[in-house]
């Protein structure tokens, strides 16, 4: 079982009475062509972001945390703030070096040895190890400007979501909920748009139509924008949160349903549910932007990612008391026609 930077938090890079390949050596980057790069599996997305913003471009999709190695999310998708726009990270990939169950060293992609293909991206690792991918590339910007709008009520924040899915003004679209201290929910929702010196977007055009109470704006560079998980890890390393156990839930629902389950879902939580530094969110995407086979998704044409991030104490009976939470909310997400994001190592 290949395992990288090993932060799946459900035993997906283990494997009982099996053997565990470190596959963080495997970290080359070649050189940045002007419509990919060729990177090894072991390198984190934050050095292949590095490089290829050097060049001007970038990759068109990148998760929130960027110290993940593109061979573990090119195991399981990859989502984040631009895939309403352009899928998964798996949808982006053109080609593949796989070291397969038989030993064999083999290069495939959608048109040659597609099967294979299809079976290693959002495969866990279980279908063969990925030794090296090529990954398409966009032409980037040098700066952001990101908008933090908040909410008092949840419904109005994913109608807005919806219109900007639809109307595609945002370059990144995000949505997250966590306690504030005097207990009650706080919503927002984080919108970016990417642009070059002298091309500021327009705020009033880009924030039109929309129902938030109150926004905050400012401007940055591509990379901190983008890495911005980096000050969230160094705080949660300080508090030792970051190495709490953490028993996290990842769901897609189906767009007729995730209203509803995601409010009542949400209404049900107190703060032993999720935990001080916990997080709630919601991406919504069309499901039509994603075409990785292995990755399931609802059959309707639009669906939310819904993940409660989930930080528990060093305490058996609290973490069991979680895990068999998530196994009930994924029963339900089941039944409406959702589909599992991030599937456990006991999954089928
Ligand atoms: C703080 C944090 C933020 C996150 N944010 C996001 C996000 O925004 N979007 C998102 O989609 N996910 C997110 N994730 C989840 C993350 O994408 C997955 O857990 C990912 O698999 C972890 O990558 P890793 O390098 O740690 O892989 P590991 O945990 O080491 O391995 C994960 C899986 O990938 C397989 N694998 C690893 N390397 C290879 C390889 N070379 N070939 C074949 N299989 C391989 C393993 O066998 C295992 O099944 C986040 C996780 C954390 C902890």
């Amino acid at each position: 079982m290949p395992r990288a930077q090993g932060h799946s938090s459900g035993g997906q890079a283990q494997a009982k009475n099996g053997i565990v390949v470190d596959m963080r050596g495997l970290n080359g980057i070649d050189a940045v062509q002007s419509e990919h790069v060729v990177v090894g599996a072991g390198a984190r997305w934050s050095e292949v972001l590095r490089a290829t913003l050097s060049h001007g471009l970038t990759p068109p999709v990148l998760t929130d945390y960027l110290e993940l190695s593109v061979g573990g999310t090119l195991s399981v998708g990859g989502i984040g703030g631009t895939s309403h726009r352009s899928g998964l990270q798996t949808d982006n990939v053109a080609e593949l070096e796989i070291v397969t169950e038989e030993d064999e060293l083999r290069t495939c992609s959608r048109t040659r040895d597609s099967d294979l293909f299809d079976a290693v991206l959002g495969g866990r690792g279980r279908h063969g190890t990925i030794i090296r991918a090529t990954l398409r590339l966009i032409p980037a910007k040098t700066c952001t400007r990101r908008y933090k709008l908040y909410y008092r009520e949840l419904s109005p924040l994913l109608a807005d979501q919806c219109l900007l899915v639809e109307d595609g003004r945002f370059d990144h679209i995000e949505g997250h909920a966590r306690f504030a201290d005097s207990g009650e929910w706080i919503y927002a929702m984080v919108l970016a748009t990417h642009f070059d010196p002298g091309e500021e977007p327009d705020d009033a055009a880009l924030l039109g139509r929309l129902g938030h109470e109150s926004a905050e704006i400012d401007d940055m560079g591509c990379f901190d924008f983008l890495n911005q998980m980096e000050d969230d890890e160094a705080y949660l390393r300080s508090t030792g949160a970051w190495e709490q156990p953490h028993p996290w839930l990842d769901l897609m629902l189906p767009g007729s349903a995730a209203e509803d389950f995601i409010v009542e879902t949400m209404r049900k939580l107190v703060l032993d549910d999720i935990g001080e530094s916990g997080l709630v969110l919601f991406y919504p995407f069309h499901t039509r932007v994603i075409t990785t086979p292995r990755v399931r998704v609802p059959a309707e044409p639009r669906a939310f990612l819904f993940s409660l991030l989930r930080t528990a104490p060093h305490d058996e009976v609290v973490v069991s008391r979680l895990v068999e939470s998530n196994r009930e909310l994924r029963q339900r997400a089941l039944s409406l026609g959702g589909t599992v994001y991030l599937e456990h190592a006991e999954s089928p």
